[in-house]
């Protein structure tokens, strides 16, 4: 039996497969600037204003270098105080509380207002720490499409059984650089009794009357996060609201309560950094025409603040760009997936109040010789589908077919069954049903009809999970336009592997992140089954987008499931006739009668 390969050659081999997709990154060696800076967030240039360091310098002289203790154990000093005092007065708000950055200001704005029993609505391009506060919350999380404002109406309809509803946007978009229509947000949160948490990143300093953001002013469904390392050069994150919320999360914050104190320099440092930022009307004058004169010269659409996307696609053809851009001393980077969806690599051009129109001129003679595409391609990012089963035995294969070949009716579409173990090859049945070729061969195929983990051990191997990571990472990125429907073998917590740890297809799941639809049989057993898998989904922050139903519908099942699965979805597939003789007929069929639209984005 081979070897089981030690931490640093898991770690390498994960490293290997991030290279091969050109997802590597790493440090400049000191990290130096490339070149004009085109590439910080230092919208402002505030973060060497003179006033700020002697701000930073004298809080520092005053107070010490450290927070020394949490605030409520006394790390706290008038350096805090009045920063937040001077948040609040900015915003027009009740009250600010001070976070040490604005990553912890998501998680713990975000898990203090929503918890188990509440549905969080989030933008699907909103930023990690807010993806992040979402998992963590235990909230059930319902993405709609970026800047969809009627699929956030609609599962806000959806979510009205839920205790409380949280809607989660950034003021403007850190990758894209556009931004939501804040009003429309708060009148939605308003008629479905919604709160509404506006990032304000990178609005803040940039729109809104005296910079003061993307939102207008106070409202009693509105909550501020403030992240202060951007436009106002310093760190740290203000949660901006009322009184009332400022209590909640001063008590039950825990990213807030269980840590240190941000150090006085920096609370000072924000403080001066607010008043410059409120003056700035030159520098976001001068900013609006740069952007406009940037944008002009590259053929793209003006931005609404100081980020300007230039998509090429592939990972790849983005380091190039960039680096031609540094050989000619200008610093822009590029930004990959993760950060960006696959197959939307490119440069994030970021403008500063210290930038020329000359600076600019010179980006324009780089770029100019390259194609932008200045928005996503239709479908860009692959899109992805697993069919996950409450138990081995059950119509997921039959269910595959169906997805393959209602995806096919649409366009182009291939299927993909990893681990396959038993004789039949289920890969050779999908095709026969959906009448499709060109399927994704499985990594593994093992004779034993057993678990992958014991089929595995049977055929003297053992399966490595980095290989399924690997190709997974590879299959994303290739052919964009191609959907994938990926069938797992069994049920959802059949084992990989159970030595040295165990591995089990729900942790792959969790890892590939994708979404997923749910195959249960229909019949006795079904509810438990259903809302076991359901759980061990949910623990790991996967949703399915729909239910499958397989066999003899059985009416009271469906009846409860639809009441209490919280699953948007519910299909019955029953035994269909004319399978075995006429497949892709009967398939046909069942789809004319059924919509599936409900389990693509596009
Ligand atoms: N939200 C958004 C939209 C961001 O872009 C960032 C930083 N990239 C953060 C939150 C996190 O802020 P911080 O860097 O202060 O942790």
């Amino acid at each position: 039996m081979a070897a089981s390969h030690s931490l640093s050659e898991q770690l390498t081999l994960d490293m290997q497969a991030w290279q091969a997709a050109g997802l590597r990154r790493s440090l400049p060696p000191d990290e130096a600037a490339l070149g004009v800076d085109f590439v910080s967030n230092d919208y402002l240039s505030l973060a060497t204003h003179p006033a700020l360091i002697a701000a930073a310098r004298h809080a520092l002289e005053e107070a010490g270098a450290g927070g020394r203790a949490a605030r409520l154990l006394g790390g706290g000093s008038v350096h805090h105080a009045r920063a937040e005092a001077a948040m609040a007065s900015w915003l027009g708000d009740e009250a600010a509380l001070l976070f040490p950055s604005g990553y912890q200001a998501n998680l713990g704005a975000i898990t203090s207002l929503v918890g188990r029993g509440d549905v969080i609505l989030s933008d699907a391009r909103n930023h990690a720490s807010i993806i992040d506060g979402a998992r963590l919350s235990r909230a059930r999380v319902r993405v709609h499409p970026h800047l969809d404002l009627g699929t956030l109406e609609r599962l806000l309809a959806e979510g009205q059984g839920a205790r409380r509803r949280l809607i989660v946007t950034e003021g403007v978009f850190s990758m894209d650089g556009d931004a939501p229509d804040i009003e429309a947000m708060l009148q939605l949160a308003e008629r479905f009794d919604a709160w509404l948490l506006v990032d304000e990143a990178h609005s803040i300093g940039i729109l809104g009357s005296k910079g003061n953001g993307a939102c207008r002013g106070p409202h009693p469904h509105l909550v501020r996060v403030v992240p202060c390392g951007k436009a106002l050069g310093v760190g740290g994150a203000f949660v901006v609201g009322g009184v009332a919320l400022h209590d909640h999360l001063l008590n039950r914050s825990r990213p807030f309560v269980f840590t240190t104190a941000p150090p006085p320099a920096v609370a000072g440092a924000l403080e001066a950094a607010i008043l410059q930022a409120r003056v700035a009307e030159e520098a976001r004058t001068h900013l609006k025409r740069l952007g406009r004169f940037l944008a002009k010269g590259l053929g793209l659409p003006a931005p609404v603040a100081a980020i300007l996307p230039f998509r090429v696609g592939e990972p790849e053809a983005a380091l190039q760009l960039s680096k031609q851009c540094v050989r000619a001393g200008l610093d822009v980077r590029a930004v990959r997936p993760p950060t960006v969806p696959e197959g939307e690599a490119g440069l994030r051009i970021v403008l500063h109040a210290h930038n020329t129109e000359r600076q600019c001129e010179r980006l324009i003679q780089v770029l100019g010789k390259q194609p932008a595409r200045p928005t996503p391609p239709a479908r860009a990012q692959r899109e992805l589908l697993f069919v996950v089963g409450t138990d081995t035995d059950i119509g997921k294969t039959v269910v595959s077919a169906l997805l393959l070949r209602g995806a096919l009716r649409q366009g182009a579409a291939r299927y993909w069954k990893p681990v396959q173990t038993g004789e039949d090859l289920d890969t050779l049945s999908v095709e026969r049903m959906a009448g499709a070729s060109d399927s994704e061969q499985p990594l593994w195929s093992l004779p034993l009809p057993a678990s992958p983990h014991a089929a595995a051990a049977a055929a003297g191997i053992e399966l490595d999970t980095a290989r399924l990571d690997a190709s997974l990472s590879a299959l994303r990125l290739k052919d964009h336009a191609t959907r994938l429907i990926i069938e797992l073998a069994g049920g959802l917590l059949v084992p990989y592997r159970i030595a040295p740890r165990l591995e089990t297809q729900a942790d792959w799941l969790a890892r590939a992140g994708a979404p997923l639809v749910l195959v249960a049989r229909s019949g006795l057993g079904t509810l438990n089954h259903t809302l076991l898998t359901l759980e061990a989904l949910r623990v790991r922050g996967l949703e399915p987008r729909a239910l499958f139903l397989v066999g003899e519908p059985h009416r009271s099942n469906r009846e409860a499931l639809e009441r209490i699965s919280g699953i948007p979805s519910i299909f019955e597939v029953e035994t269909l006739p004319n399978l075995d003789d006429h497949p892709s007929q009967a398939l046909d069929a069942w789809l004319d009668a059924h919509d599936l639209s409900c389990l693509w984005n596009a």
